[in-house]
């Protein structure tokens, strides 16, 4: 949940609402996809969302109690397998998450590393014998000390030890920017009295959600209602949003109340928000 949002924003919005909505791995396992999603809704990253309720059905009611059967279940990859089972279980096990690997190539002066690199210097540095500890402080050095951009050597508890002790920037050599590709869809708004169109996406992004359609190519009537932009971490939309009443073959028409308890990406809120003014 903590991706791309505040925690403050989190605990309130998210964190605790999902908790009192879902209180047992139980309740998420039995819990509809749709209702998880609604749940995640404005969050991002949807597919967490679709594998915390996997995982939830995978594990029925209780979480397994070692890294390596963590890892079966659905989107628990090595790093977040060893952090829950060192914070929950104790394992002696370290973690590899973005903190923690800037940590290390800064620590050990690395240019470039495959993950295989990085797991051995993580086991390296691992204080064995308290796990928690080690691994809670690598975070926390991460996030307030070893920053990606204003890293303060000199309040650095490793900075004696630091093979890249004042020139953190160099540690992995910096990849150029890539400028993000921008597409550019018509959005589709197809209306039959009260009631509009909506799609349930089937692919792996915003799988599970519902919205518009979008389309490289225009109805024939149609009108113009808006213009729309929105940022992915991977590419941006500038859509034109056309309101169309062409006659089309389509099983799920909603109207606007049902459409607000659908759970929506963040472009179909913002052309909602435009049926709605
Ligand atoms: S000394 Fe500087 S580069 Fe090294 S771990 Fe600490 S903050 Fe990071």
């Amino acid at each position: 949940m903590l991706q791309q949002t505040q925690v403050k924003t989190v605990l309130e919005r998210y964190y605790f609402p999902f908790l009192q909505q879902f209180p047992t791995l139980q309740a998420l396992a039995h819990a509809s996809l749709d209702e998880v999603l609604k749940m995640w809704e404005g969050l991002g990253y949807y597919s967490r969302a679709r594998n915390l309720h996997k995982a939830a059905q995978m594990c029925r009611t209780e979480l397994p109690k070692s890294a390596k059967e963590l890892e079966l279940l659905a989107g628990i990859g090595t790093s977040t397998a060893h952090a829950i089972a060192s914070f929950a279980y104790g394992e002696a096990l370290p973690i590899l998450d973005a903190n923690v690997k800037r940590i290390l190539y800064r620590y050990f002066a690395l240019k470039e590393a495959k993950p295989s690199e990085l797991w051995s210097k993580s086991y390296e540095l691992l204080d064995a014998s308290n796990a928690y500890d080690f691994n809670q402080a690598m975070m926390d050095l991460g996030a307030m000390v070893c920053t990606p951009k204003n890293p303060q050597c000199p309040l650095c508890p490793l900075a004696d030890a630091c093979q890249g002790v004042g020139s953190p920037h160099d540690y992995p050599t910096p990849k150029p920017k890539k400028q993000k590709p921008i597409k550019t869809p018509y959005i589709l708004v197809y209306q039959h009295g009260e009631k509009f169109a909506l799609f349930q996406n089937h692919k792996r992004f915003l799988g599970g959600l519902w919205g518009f359609k979008q389309s490289d190519s225009k109805p024939s009537k149609s009108k113009k209602i808006g213009e729309i932009t929105h940022h992915y971490s991977h590419f941006g939309l500038k859509c034109n949003v056309l309101l169309s009443s062409d006659a089309i073959e389509h099983k799920h028409w909603f109207s606007l109340k049902e459409i607000e308890a659908l759970a929506l990406s963040g472009v179909d809120k913002k052309v909602l928000a435009l049926l709605v003014v």
